[in-house]
Parts: structure tokens; C-alpha cells; sequence
């Protein structure tokens, strides 16, 4: 059997706003679910839009979409404009995708920073950056969260000894290819971690001259046999300019068999699998700007 689990992550404001009801709809036109994880607080997106996605991508979008992929103001906040504090204008949104039936859980408090600055923030920035986000969270849907996906699949030891004492099902930290354990300081941790297995389609568009479809036709052909598969997008891109290009990859997903599972849904089997237990490193991957955490 094929099966694999849709992590969106929500990094803006404008991608929560309008980018989940987006993806909703097109979940809901191919009857799957996904896993949504949102950013929470300020969106300084303004401050990083240009260094998170490479300068291809970029270039690519421009000639395809000019001016789609971000709106005007997306590219300010931040700078020109106040960052919004993201939780505050779209809970409505993120209730929704909860709703729908889908997984909801965390991506970030301050994405850009989380990003852009990891390695300088101090344990004592780290600390708050959580607690916020769990806070936020907690305050929108009830509960304590089950799952996080940090921004950029980046971490490092403190954020992964830190996010263990949350008590998460799982977290999705890193690139990789099976669920595991990680090791900090010579310690396994308690909180799964579970990779993400395949390429996006912003690092593909574009690269060596390929199509939408071409990327596509790609993935579907990577998705693995009794295997963990795991497929990240983004509301501000596959539920945005890109949007039929993702509905497109759905379809072919049906058409393939391929059965569409959350995270959570996904968890308890990876567990009772008894998950190796690993290290974590960095490298950089084809059509990604900087490094990414890697599983062992
Ligand atoms: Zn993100």
C-alpha cells in the first residue's frame, strides 16, 4: 500500500487568511485530510520572503505569476508595516481547518526570527518562543498541542530539549526518511520525530528547466511502497498562486491509489514500529536556500 501525510505549513498572516480556506476546498474536492500547522504570532515576513525561497524559485514565479505569490503587503510587514500578531486576526481560519477534519498543530511563534536567527537566539529567547506559540494555541482550540513542525525543518539541541518537555506525540523537525528518536547530548529524547520524506514543490519548480507538471510527475513517483511518506507545502504557495498545480497533484494521488493520512493518524503505527534512535545533522538540499536538519 502507498500512503502519505500532507504537512502544511502556515508561515503568514495572508497565508493563513486565505491560503487555508484554499486548501480546504481542494482537500475537501479529493476527499483527503492533512496536517496544518500555523505561525502564531508577529509575521515579519516582510524581513525574509526574498531569503527563504531561492532566487530561481523566485524568478520562476515572477515569470509564471507576477506579483501572486505574496501580496504587496505580506512584503511589508515588518518593515514598512507593524508585523500583525497572526493569531489574533486568523483563529476563525485555523478553527476552520480543524472542522473540516483536519490535524491542526504548530509551526512557529516568530517564524522569520526562528528562521533567519536560530543558532544566535538564546536558550531563555528559545524558551518564550515556545511557550507562546503552545499558549496561542491552547487558547484557540482548548487543548494542549499533539504535534509541531518547526519553520525551514530547522532545530538544533536546544530547541529539540526544550520542545521535548511539551509532551508531543511527535514533532517534525528535519528532512529524512523514517520516524525516530533523536539524541541530544547523549540522551534519546521522548518526542518522535517524523521527517519529511519528499521534495516541495518550491524547491522542484523551476530547477534544471522543470514544469509543474514535471515536479509532479516526480513526486508521485517517489512516494514509497509501506513507507512512510511525508509531503510539505505551503498555504502561502499551494494554496496560493500554485493552487492548481496542487490540486492537479491530488488528483493524481487518487488516481494512483496513494491514501492520504494525517500525522496523527499515521503516529501510533511509526511508534509500535520501534523507532531507531539517531543523532541529527545539517545539510543543504537541492533548491533550498541554507541548511536543513537531517536525520542521523
Ligand atoms: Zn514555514
Amino acid at each position: 500500500m502507498k500512503a502519505i501525510s500532507l504537512r502544511v505549513d502556515v508561515d503568514t498572516l495572508e497565508g493563513s487568511l486565505t491560503g487555508i480556506p484554499t486548501l480546504i476546498r481542494l482537500l475537501e474536492k479529493h476527499r483527503m485530510r492533512a496536517s496544518f500547522y500555523f505561525s502564531f504570532g508577529p509575521d515579519n515576513s516582510g524581513k525574509a520572503i526574498r531569503r527563504i525561497f531561492r532566487k530561481g524559485f523566485l524568478d520562476k514565479m515572477r515569470r509564471t505569476n507576477p506579483g501572486k505569490l505574496y501580496g504587496f503587503k505580506t512584503m511589508m510587514y515588518g518593515t514598512l508595516l507593524p508585523a500583525p500578531i497572526i493569531w489574533k486576526r486568523a483563529a476563525a481560519e485555523m478553527k476552520l481547518a480543524a472542522a473540516a477534519g483536519h490535524e491542526v498543530g504548530i509551526h512557529a511563534w516568530d517564524h522569520v526570527q526562528y528562521h533567519d536567527l536560530l543558532d544566535r537566539k538564546s536558550r531563555t529567547w528559545l524558551e518564550a518562543w515556545y511557550q507562546d506559540a503552545h499558549k496561542a494555541y491552547a487558547d484557540i482550540f482548548g487543548h494542549p498541542a499533539k504535534g509541531a513542525v518547526s519553520p525551514a525543518w530547522r532545530s538544533n539541541d536546544a530547541t529539540l530539549e526544550i520542545q521535548d518537555r511539551y509532551g508531543l506525540d511527535y514533532a517534525g523537525d528535519c528532512r529524512g526518511f523514517e520516524a525516530f528518536y533523536p539524541i541530544v547530548n547523549g540522551k534519546t529524547l521522548r518526542t518522535l520525530q517524523v521527517p519529511t520524506t519528499l521534495p516541495t514543490l518550491d524547491e522542484l519548480l523551476g530547477l534544471d528547466g522543470r514544469t509543474a507538471d514535471d515536479v509532479n510527475r516526480e513526486v508521485w513517483n517517489l512516494v514509497r511502497e509501506d513507507a512512510l511518506n511525508v509531503y510539505a507545502l505551503h498555504t502561502e504557495v499551494e494554496g496560493g498562486a500554485l493552487h492548481d498545480t496542487f490540486d492537479t497533484f491530488l488528483g493524481g494521488l487518487n488516481d494512483r491509489g496513494v491514501v492520504a493520512r494525517t500525522h496523527a493518524e499515521w503516529v501510533p503505527e511509526l511508534k509500535a514500529a520501534n523507532p531507531p534512535a539517531k543523532a541529527m545533522g545539517r545539510r543543504e538540499i537541492e533548491g533550498r536556500a541554507g541548511w536543513v536538519s537531517w536525520e542521523g
